[in-house]
């Protein structure tokens, strides 16, 4: 298992079109059930509200070649209404972090656990959506706007909901200069729109999934000051409506988080708000003092 999810996971990002999407989702979750799975039906194991963390790492091992562990024993929390900033040198493991909370690998020791719940318990698709996931690389799908924004998102979302979420991200205005508004074709040869363009469609397709948590791996590329400034007020609006854990490059999302956590080999060597870390954690102080630093 540990090993077949996540090349599947890759064929179902490569495919395109929104149709053989949602087609390879059906195969990927047959392939993948478990007997779990099997055993409680959607519907029978609802995520559910519950007041301690939304999002927990227990004690986490994990190695792409298990004896090669690249986790080394991951513990944090996150609150369900926290916002969380991993930081650490390239290689630490922080995107890794991210695969095991999207559950495409499995810990080899230790566990994932979701409102409370140990993660395996809960199917894949329930999972997902639950926990969003925003890439370094926000590739679109072949299609329109509206198609990309509405992909894995409930079959009920109301243009209010959409017009809301679109303001929240900062995509009002875009969507209004484009030629054909939502229904411009925007994905492959589609470049109607810039990475930090695209970012933002990825987080307000996530929103529309309405998850718990959502983890945004930012990208180290340099974003122009408008979509710096966009963006930052997507994750306050982001922050205010589920829990935020974003693995940061930027010093203003690292400052704009209530909690730091700094990841090295495969370890959570610090963790603090801003002001405590500046006193104790060295990495984190020359990171301060290097706003850009990637
Ligand atoms: P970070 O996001 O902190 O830069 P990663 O989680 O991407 O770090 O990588 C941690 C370690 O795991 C690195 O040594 C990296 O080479 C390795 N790694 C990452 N992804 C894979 C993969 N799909 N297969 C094998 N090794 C991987
Ligand atoms: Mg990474």
């Amino acid at each position: 298992m540990t090993y077949l999810s996540a090349p599947i996971y890759e064929i179902f990002q490569a495919v395109s079109a929104v149709q053989q999407g949602s087609g390879a989702l059906h195969r990927i979750n047959e392939v993948l059930s478990l007997p779990t799975e099997r055993d409680h039906p959607v519907g029978i194991v609802p995520v559910q509200r519950h007041a301690g963390p939304v999002l927990e790492f227990r004690d986490v091992w994990f190695g792409y070649d298990p004896s090669r562990p690249v986790l080394r024993g991951i513990s944090f929390a996150v609150p369900s209404r926290g916002h969380i900033a991993l930081v650490g040198p390239s290689g630490a493991g922080k995107s890794t972090i991210f695969a095991l909370a999207e559950r495409f690998y499995e810990p080899d020791r230790g566990a994932v656990l979701l409102n409370g719940r140990d993660v395996r318990f809960t199917p894949y698709d329930r999972h997902r959506a639950a926990v969003g996931l925003v890439e370094q690389d926000c590739p679109l799908l072949a299609g329109s706007l509206r198609e990309n924004l509405l992909y894995g998102a409930g079959p009920a979302v109301s243009e209010s909901e959409l017009s809301r979420v679109l303001a929240m991200t900062g995509l009002t205005g875009v969507v209004a200069a484009l030629p054909r508004g939502l229904d411009t074709p925007v994905g492959e040869r589609g470049r109607q729109l810039s990475g930090g363009q695209r970012q933002r469609v990825a987080i307000a397709r996530c929103l529309l999934a309405r998850p718990r948590v959502i983890l945004l791996d930012e990208p180290t590329a340099h974003l122009d000051a408008d979509s710096e400034r966009a963006l930052a007020v997507a994750l306050r609006e982001v922050a205010a409506v589920c829990a935020l854990v974003v693995i940061a490059h930027r010093f203003s999302t690292v400052r704009s988080a209530d909690r730091v956590l700094v990841i090295e080999g495969g370890v959570v060597a610090a963790e603090g708000t801003h002001e405590e870390l500046l006193h104790v954690d060295e990495y984190y102080r020359r990171l301060a003092a290097q706003p850009l630093h990637p």
